[in-house]
């Protein structure tokens, strides 16, 4: 009993309570107008027009009956028998309809919870991940104000630092930010150039990519696809910037493009170590990273480039697919329905 009033005090105890009060509602303000019709339409009722005959009324009646007592007792009986049939029937619907209840209630329940624990899974990955840059700021201050004298050139260092850490908190601040936004009505779609996206995608990276001397090639024929300029050149972005990141010095970054009769096709391919088989389906995953001796310590990231990529997609209708053999390099295709 106490385990049925601690179910009770469930969301899912109360959902399938209201479900259950609806149903039995129903029931049994059914069941009050269908005895009452039913109890007026017996009053009502013709004696069979044998009934008079004596020897039918000697079999059927008591010796001292009158005819009409005859017929309220048979109409008592009648009602009686009806009222305990639609008692029955409730006691039946409310069995079933408490599991009936409790099924809807979960199915209600099940998204709203799954949302829920998304989102709180969210922030207390977020809230990780904002922890280490956070941290290094304060060690780095922490260890400069010890010193009892910082000469210029070290508090010069200090502020570098800072703003360097800043600058990524900024960047990982605004990943979220756009990672959290359910902002799939709210981007403008438009009539857009593949070769105008790729061009402007890689004005921002061949500079980080010369730091690295890595050669970008790109050959992207006009393509039109529809959709939201900023998102596919923050999509394509984070895509070049990876393979940037991930190839050696000197590697070569090749950006391609094709169609078919239902999609275009954009392909990045880089020359980098390679993503092992057990993480790739794993790498478009929040905060993902996968762990090779080479980028884990060594490369700068949040592993939130690629879950955004795959939001940013989505919201186009497309896909963002990868594919890579270890140490020979990745492919990442990003495949848009053709306008
Ligand atoms: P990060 O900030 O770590 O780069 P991403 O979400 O962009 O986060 O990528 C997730 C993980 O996928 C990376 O940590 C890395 O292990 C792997 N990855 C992504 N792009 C490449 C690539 N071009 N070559 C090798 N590994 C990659």
């Amino acid at each position: 009993m106490s385990r049925l009033r601690q179910f009770l005090k469930t969301t899912t105890g109360k959902l399938a309570l209201s479900y259950l009060a609806i149903i039995m509602l129903m029931s049994l303000g059914f069941s009050v107008v269908f005895y009452n019709t039913s109890y007026r339409a017996l009053g009502r009722q013709l004696p069979p027009p044998n009934m008079f005959e004596p020897r039918n009324r000697g079999e059927l009646m008591e010796p001292n009956q009158t005819v009409d007592d005859f017929f309220r007792d048979r109409i008592n009986e009648a009602r009686q028998e009806l009222l305990m049939r639609l008692v029955g029937l409730n006691i039946l619907i409310l069995v079933g309809g408490s599991a009936i209840s409790y099924y809807l209630a979960r199915r209600t329940l099940k998204p709203i919870e799954d949302n829920m624990e998304a989102q709180s899974q969210f922030i207390s990955d977020a809230s990780h991940e904002l922890r280490t840059p956070l941290a290094v700021l304060r060690t780095l201050n922490e260890v400069a104000l010890r010193k009892k004298k910082v000469s210029s050139a070290e508090a010069r260092e200090v502020f570098e630092h800072n703003i360097e850490e800043v600058a990524k908190l900024r960047q990982l601040t605004d990943s979220l930010l756009h990672l959290a936004k359910n902002d799939k009505n709210t981007v403008t779609f438009s009539s857009l150039d593949i070769a105008d996206i790729v061009s402007d995608a890689l004005n921002t990276i061949i500079p980080i990519a010369q730091e690295k001397h890595i050669t970008v090639e790109d050959s992207v024929p006009k393509l039109m696809v529809q959709g939201s300029k900023a998102s596919l050149t923050q999509l394509l972005v984070i895509i070049l910037d990876n393979a940037v990141k991930y190839s050696p010095e000197n590697g070569v970054v090749y950006v391609t493009a094709s169609k078919d009769n239902k999609s275009v096709s954009i392909n990045i391919k880089d020359e980098g170590p390679g993503i092992k088989a057990v993480h790739l389906p794993h790498i478009f995953e929040r905060f993902y990273r996968a762990e090779t001796s080479r980028n884990k310590n060594q490369v700068d990231g949040f592993g939130i480039g690629l879950a955004l990529a795959k939001k940013i997609a989505e919201q186009h209708n497309g896909e963002i697919v990868a594919s890579s053999t270890l140490g020979k390099g990745s492919t990442f295709t990003l495949r848009l329905p053709l306008s």
